[in-house]
């Protein structure tokens, strides 16, 4: 297979950087390479836009339901937009652009409650909400209009204004949704700021922000959080996953099959909650690899804005080769590739679905997050074996058991350490829900209202029951 060496974001003295098309490699548009020393203005805009975001709940609703419509509005522009940087089909772009909208309207609705305090004492304690201030959103590349909408949005309903800063490898679709969504809000409410680091460092750690809001890598997420800690500002942190499928006895393995090969390569493998390892019962093993490797055979790979796309590229030449690594590391330490196994043999960021089967318990593709379009399928003697194999990892966010008997489905599932467990399922999230990884997979809680409630500080008025 010929050797390619992608092209990095070539950073442009000056004022803009390069973006790439992953379906290519090939740079085909640039963005404003704002520098940290500009956040300071912005951040100012952001504390004088709050005095009257804050003060009007009614008006904040009837913004984001316009949002919302201007979002809708939009799709058309924004979808090939985010198609072409991020390198998801079409349909997933446009997807994502419905959940955005439909995130906005769910948070315009949303109003905190009072609580008024039962202690017995002869005084009226009542918890208010107040909001924060400016918050800081920093977001991957992977789903970047959802997470960032994951953001901004309950901090907006909440009564604060965002200053929002998307990936370096997916700036654009994440400036039109700001300017789509500006439409329908006061100046300075809503800021998205596009450059490469220390942007993000500077951000998180800038004294005029109240509250980080990161989703990301871990590491990253660590840096964050020590940035955020210098200034005493809240951080909640939404990091990296290592999702494991336990498959029982009584599973159906062709009933299931379409759905747990989607829940590890949609979005080529790029979801932090994607499904990244399977455990098997051994005497299913051969089926459920056979049954995952005949659907990564037959899926069709190509370029997003390619009408038939299932799968497109790997987001960055970066990320690529980390999938690229594992894979080759597994290889070489026993592994086989019942489909895949390697980078496609054409322009841009291109792997391979692949599932491995004879991966040894302790390679990286199967302790580390990689990230991409590559499942290992393992082998296990008895459940808890199998639970002790999902749970044996730094990672807590999601988790999936899959079988027919649903109470004992239910049992394992309990037994998974992580923030959210489906049966016969994988990452299906209600708006509605909280959102919220254990071990490093997270600190804070997003979505339904634990996100808005996430964006408020408690205020408490005491008031006598007499003069
Ligand atoms: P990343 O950590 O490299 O970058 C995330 C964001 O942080 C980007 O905007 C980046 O420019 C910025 N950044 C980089 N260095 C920074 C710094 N020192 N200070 C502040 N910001 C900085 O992550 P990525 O490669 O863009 O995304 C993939 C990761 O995101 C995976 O680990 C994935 O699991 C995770 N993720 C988690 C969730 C979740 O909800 N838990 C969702 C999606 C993705």
């Amino acid at each position: 297979m010929a050797t390619r060496h992608p092209r990095r974001a070539p950073r442009t003295p000056g004022e803009r950087f390069a973006v790439l098309d992953p379906a290519t490699g090939e740079d085909f548009a640039q963005a404003p390479d704002q520098q940290p020393e500009e956040l300071d203005a912005v951040v100012a805009r952001a504390h004088e836009a709050w005095r009257s975001w804050r003060a009007d709940p009614v008006a904040r609703a009837t913004a984001l339901r316009a949002a919302a419509d201007a979002v809708v509005a939009a799709g058309a522009d924004l979808a090939p937009l985010l198609t072409r940087e991020q390198g998801k089909p079409l349909a997933e772009a446009q997807a994502e652009i419905a959940r955005t909208a439909a995130r906005l309207r769910y948070f315009a609705e949303l109003v905190p409650e009072p609580h008024l305090l039962d202690d017995g004492r002869p005084v009226r304690s009542e918890v208010r909400w107040r909001s924060l201030g400016p918050v800081a959103a920093i977001v991957p590349w992977n789903f970047p209009l959802q997470l960032a909408s994951a953001k901004f949005a309950p901090a907006l309903a909440a009564g604060n204004t965002v200053v929002l800063k998307p990936s370096p490898h997916t700036p654009l679709a994440t400036r039109l949704l700001g300017s789509v969504v500006s439409t329908a809000l006061p100046a300075g409410v809503l800021t998205v700021v596009t450059g490469q680091e220390p942007l993000g460092a500077r951000l998180a750690s800038h004294p005029g922000i109240r509250q980080v809001t990161f989703t990301g890598s871990v590491p990253t997420g660590r840096a964050v959080a020590v940035g955020a800690a210098a200034s005493l500002t809240r951080a909640t942190l939404e990091l990296g996953g290592n999702d494991a499928a336990v498959l029982l006895e009584d599973v159906d393995v062709e009933r299931i099959a379409d759905r747990l090969f989607w829940a590890a390569f949609r979005n080529c493998g790029q979801v932090c909650m994607a499904v990244k390892r399977v455990y098997v019962p051994a005497r299913l093993h051969c089926d459920v690899v056979e049954a995952l490797a005949q659907r990564a055979k037959t899926v069709v790979v190509g370029a997003g804005l390619d009408p038939g796309t299932q799968l497109g590229p790997v987001n960055n030449a970066p990320q690529l080769a980390r999938v690229e690594q594992y894979t080759a590391r597994a290889l070489a330490d026993g592994a086989r590739a019942a489909a895949g196994g390697h980078r496609l043999d054409r322009p841009g960021y291109f792997h391979a679905p692949t599932v491995l089967a004879d991966v040894p318990p302790d390679s990286p593709v199967v302790t580390q997050e990689q990230f991409g379009p590559v499942l290992p399928v393992l082998p296990y003697g008895n459940l808890d074996e199998a639970v002790a194999a999902a749970n044996d990892t730094g990672f807590g966010l999601g988790g999936s058991v899959w079988g027919t008997d649903l109470d004992l489905a239910e049992a394992v599932a309990e037994r998974l350490e992580c923030g959210t467990a489906w049966i016969n399922h994988h990452a299906e999230l209600s708006l509605a829900q909280p959102f919220a990884g254990t071990k490093d997979s997270g600190v804070g809680v997003a979505g339904g209202p634990w996100g808005l409630y996430g964006n408020l500080r408690p205020f408490v008025v005491h008031r006598p029951e007499g003069p």
